[in-house]
């Protein structure tokens, strides 16, 4: 079961009895029990005897390690029932009366025919902001406490046959409801930048970021930078995720980031075409036309996608693209003299406002000494320039990743080329 809002819970049993061993603590392998069947992890189980001062450290101790810390005894009407007490101390919170309590006390001591004594109104007095939970079983309500970090201190009345019914029928449902926080998620996708050196780009508070936390996953060819926040209101949820993609943004990673939360790159490229009512085409040497294939696998693309070159032997990169052969010899196929020209061909070849073009070495056989397997040259090039750059994806690879990874790159290099030249122009 998922549990969305606990990390980890303690138990913490109240009662000198307990410790002399005059009682077996039943309630804790019962709370215990039904922790675990809810989902969120016990770390640890203590007992502590009828002490202010330990009751007070224990409860402070247990805070600081865990955010759900249940509770049982210590909720009576006598003098060294402090459970109550200690907690709203520790919260900085005052007791006040409670006056539904008080009237069920009252009504239950009228049906039970005992009297009632001054002392009992004190199970009636709770701490200030505490979500109250009626007993019928007894004379003592269970509490629950939550501070502004989100931690929850629940408090029960130790008799098991007081304590089970409570937990069961009320804070179940209760710790449900907490744990019914809506999670959601922004994802920026970065191309050029490894997943340790994205990591290694942010500042440490945003790396050790609770709520949203922020964590790189690794795809092919890509890292996801995935911020996730937590709330019981999904607005609230949203706008700590707009908050934390704003400053994320605002960081040199951001020229990496090819979109938030779409898909693939081809997606982000064929929306900014579309938006900029642009046409593309592509002439592709080694990734064999996995370019084009992207681009058309956007549906309604027809718009911006005119078609693409598979140009995979040389002299089809003269005689499609119109590449020239002399320039070909000189700087050998693989090079971005060529990569440059195979784009410009593109473009006259389509009539088109923006071209990529790819060559290189995909393996595992091939590659020079001086461009080994696994170079490619991405070249994009409209009518105002051209602009080219060399990958080098590592002689390692199979022939698949680097025909996938160099298609991805050289999307996002074109997107990068057309936001860079609608931003100059
Ligand atoms: P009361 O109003 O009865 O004083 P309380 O919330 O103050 O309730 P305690 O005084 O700590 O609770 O315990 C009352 C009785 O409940 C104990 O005498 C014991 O029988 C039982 N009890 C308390 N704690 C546990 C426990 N951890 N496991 C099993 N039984 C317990
Ligand atoms: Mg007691």
């Amino acid at each position: 079961m998922k549990n969305n809002c606990f990390e980890r819970a303690e138990i913490l049993c109240v009662g000198t009895e307990l410790l002399i061993g005059d009682i077996v603590n039943t309630n804790a392998a019962y709370l215990s029990r039904r922790l675990a069947a809810l989902g969120i992890g016990v770390y640890r189980q203590g007992v502590v005897g009828d002490n202010p001062a330990r009751l007070q450290a224990d409860v402070r101790a247990a805070l600081s390690r865990s955010d759900l810390v249940i509770m049982s005894g210590g909720l009576g009407p006598t003098y060294d029932d402090l459970t109550k007490e200690t907690v709203a101390a520790l919260f900085g919170r005052k007791m006040q009366m409670h006056a539904p309590s008080l009237s069920r006390i009252e009504s239950y001591f009228a049906a039970t025919g005992r009297v009632m004594t001054e002392n009992n109104k004190k199970q009636a007095m709770m701490p200030e902001g505490a979500v109250v939970f009626p007993n019928d079983y007894g004379t003592a309500p269970a509490l629950a406490l939550e501070n502004e970090g989100g931690q929850v201190v629940v408090m029960l009345p130790g008799p098991p046959r007081e304590l089970e019914p409570l937990f069961c029928e009320q804070v179940e449902p209760y710790l449900k409801k907490r744990c019914e926080a809506i999670l959601v998620s922004r994802n920026l996708h970065i191309v050029g930048m490894g997943e340790s050196a994205v990591e290694a780009a942010l500042p440490r508070d945003i790396r050790d970021s609770q709520n949203p936390t922020v964590a790189p996953y690794c795809q092919t060819g890509e890292v996801r930078l995935r911020v996730t926040a937590r709330d019981i209101d999904e607005a609230h949820a949203s706008a700590l995720c707009d908050l934390m993609v704003e400053r994320l943004m605002a960081l040199p990673i951001a020229e990496f980031v090819y979109g938030i939360d779409v898909p693939a790159p081809e997606y982000a490229l064929v929306a900014e075409l579309q938006r900029q009512g642009k046409t593309i085409a592509t002439a592709e040497s080694c990734t064999g036309g996995l370019i084009v294939k992207k681009l058309t696998d956007v549906a309604g693309c027809s718009d911006a996608v005119a078609g693409g070159a598979v140009t995979y032997q040389t002299h089809e990169k003269t005689r499609l693209l119109g590449v020239d052969a002399a320039l070909i010899a000189q700087n050998g196929v693989v090079s971005a003299p060529v990569a440059e020209a195979m784009a410009r061909g593109a473009l006259a070849a389509f009539a088109v406002d923006v071209a990529i073009a790819t060559t290189g070495y995909a393996g595992p056989g091939g590659g020079t000494e001086n461009e080994p397997v696994g170079t490619v040259f991405v070249a994009v090039a409209d009518r105002d320039g051209v602009s080219s750059r060399r990958l080098a994806l590592g002689a390692f690879r199979d022939r698949a990743y680097i025909r996938e990874v160099s298609s991805v790159r050289a999307i996002c290099d074109a997107l990068a080329f057309l936001r860079k030249n609608a931003k100059n122009s």
